[in-house]
């Protein structure tokens, strides 16, 4: 894919970028590694420092930055500037707690081992690769800088072809914050150029978050280099209502979990698991609430759902909602994609999936939500267990028993009850299964990327 600012709302191309050379990427890697010779032994205070003034920029230039995510990528305004607000947030979060997170810990009585002092100390690992992909351009990016920045590690960023414009801006703003030259730097390649960089012996470690293809590309390079990784790949996330649940609170929120981000966020529920004794109520009202959603350019404060990415992100979610009609699935909204420029696709709704359609595996990327019937507690688990991805899960009931079955046995990273999967910097986020492996945000965030290392003194 070219580097390249493409509107998604109009199909334009903006901008386009020219990628780094080999040459200039080994140049990069080379600043990288020396500033962090340095950068390791700063202190806290002054790690915090520099992120709270990267924070402040950030928060002073919401506005713009919002505008060129929208332009970039398609989300809306509002959301845009949500989401760099939020990694303000993030940004504080670890500058005020990292020094905690990451504190000695000796063990109380060194004697059992034989020594005068024994205990574990977090040390920063290096340089990291991030990939990165484009549908929360900056926060995305944001978890794991922060954290990693604050433990003393350096970043590299290879950010998704179709966000350079805010790709960029990170790099500038953390050196506007303060942040020595080499901190945290990004680099226009193309995915091609991301095995000569893992192998490079100066890059120590890689996180990245996107498909499975690229996860499992990644992870195989590094585990040949024998290099840590954390993997934050899809998710087709369960939404299990049960008769117990406020069925209003649980459409009004499934609304927003299935379309949130345009219908393109790894957390998004996706798949909406009702009992049969509330699914007519679910389904009308679910239906009814989708389709009064106005679909529309993204700048617009009216607009609820903007366009996809990418065309061909479109082209992904129709063939996969063409696939289940042709084996006889019902459209109960949307369905069809609007006669207009730009890549939009409506909030859509379908029933009757069965389990020879790939829909019922594998992940809708767009606002495409699959309603499932089933008669009681067993089914939901076995229905939304019955995937290869485990990253969020939602479960609405008022029945403590029930809940505790949700959390217990929904196979997930995360279980939300009475609530939709978000991200927040407090608490661990990751998946199981083929959703990835890794914790992000909260104090394992930032472990991630340390070195524990035993001390022993005699
Ligand atoms: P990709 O996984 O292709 O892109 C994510 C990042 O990985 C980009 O920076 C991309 O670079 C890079 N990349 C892609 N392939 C490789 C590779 N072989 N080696 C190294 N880096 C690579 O996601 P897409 O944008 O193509 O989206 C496809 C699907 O991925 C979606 O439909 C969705 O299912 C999933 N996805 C999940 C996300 C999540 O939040 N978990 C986010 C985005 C996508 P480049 O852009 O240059 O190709």
């Amino acid at each position: 894919m070219a580097i390249a600012t493409i509107n998604p709302a109009t199909g334009d191309t903006v901008k386009t970028f020219t990628e780094l050379t080999e040459s200039e990427v080994r140049d990069r890697i080379g600043i990288a590694h020396e500033r962090w010779r340095s950068y390791r032994r700063t202190p806290f205070a002054e790690r915090a420092a520099l992120l709270h003034a990267t924070a402040d920029l950030l928060e002073k230039e919401a506005d713009d930055v919002a505008r060129m995510m929208t332009t970039e990528m398609g989300k809306t305004l509002a959301s845009a500037r949500a989401e760099a607000l939020k990694c303000a947030k993030g940004m504080r979060y670890y500058a005020e707690h990292a020094e905690e997170f990451l504190a000695d810990e000796p063990l109380p009585d060194p004697s059992v081992v034989g020594a005068s002092r024994a205990l574990g100390r977090y040390q920063p690992l290096g340089v990291v690769l991030a990939v990165m992909p484009w549908n929360f351009p900056l926060w995305q990016v944001m978890r794991f800088a922060a954290p990693a920045l604050m433990a003393g590690n350096v970043g590299l960023l290879k950010h998704a072809s179709n966000v350079p414009q805010c790709a960029l801006y990170l790099e500038d703003v953390f050196r506007r914050g303060g942040f020595p030259e080499g901190c945290f730097q990004t680099l226009l390649v193309s995915s091609k150029q991301v095995e000569p960089i893992l192998r490079d012996p100066r890059v120590t470690a890689a996180t990245l978050t996107g498909s499975e293809p690229a996860g499992r590309s990644v992870a195989a390079i590094c585990g040949d280099e024998v290099k840590h990784t954390v993997l934050e790949l899809g998710g087709s996330d369960p939404y299990v209502v049960m008769p117990s649940a406020d069925v209003d609170s649980a459409v009004k929120t499934a609304v927003t979990a299935r379309v949130q981000n345009n219908g393109q966020s790894c957390i998004a529920a996706k798949r909406f698991i009702v009992h049969t004794d509330v699914y007519d109520e679910f389904a009308g009202k679910f239906v009814e609430a989708m389709r009064a959603l106005t679909v529309g350019d993204p700048t617009d404060d009216a607009t609820d759902v903007g366009p996809l990415a990418t065309e061909q992100g479109r082209t992904d979610v129709e063939e996969l909602v063409a696939d289940a009609v042709s084996g006889g699935a019902k459209v109960l909204c949307g369905g069809e994609r609007p006669d207009r420029a730009g890549w939009f696709y409506p909030p859509t709704v379908i029933s009757e999936i069965t389990r020879d359609m790939r829909m019922y595996t594998e992940e809708v990327f767009g606002p495409v939500a699959s309603l499932f019937r089933v008669a009681d507690l067993e089914e939901a688990l076995e229905v939304a267990n019955a995937t290869s991805f485990g990253l969020g899960s939602n479960a609405w009931s008022q029945d403590p028993d029930e809940i505790e079955r949700f959390i217990s046995d929904l196979e997930a990273g995360q279980v939300f009850i009475n609530g939709m999967t978000v991200s927040y910097p407090e608490l661990p986020f990751g998946g199981v299964k083929r959703s990835g492996y890794g914790r992000e945000l909260s104090s394992h965030g930032i472990r991630e990327f340390c070195n524990l290392k035993t001390v022993w003194v005699g």
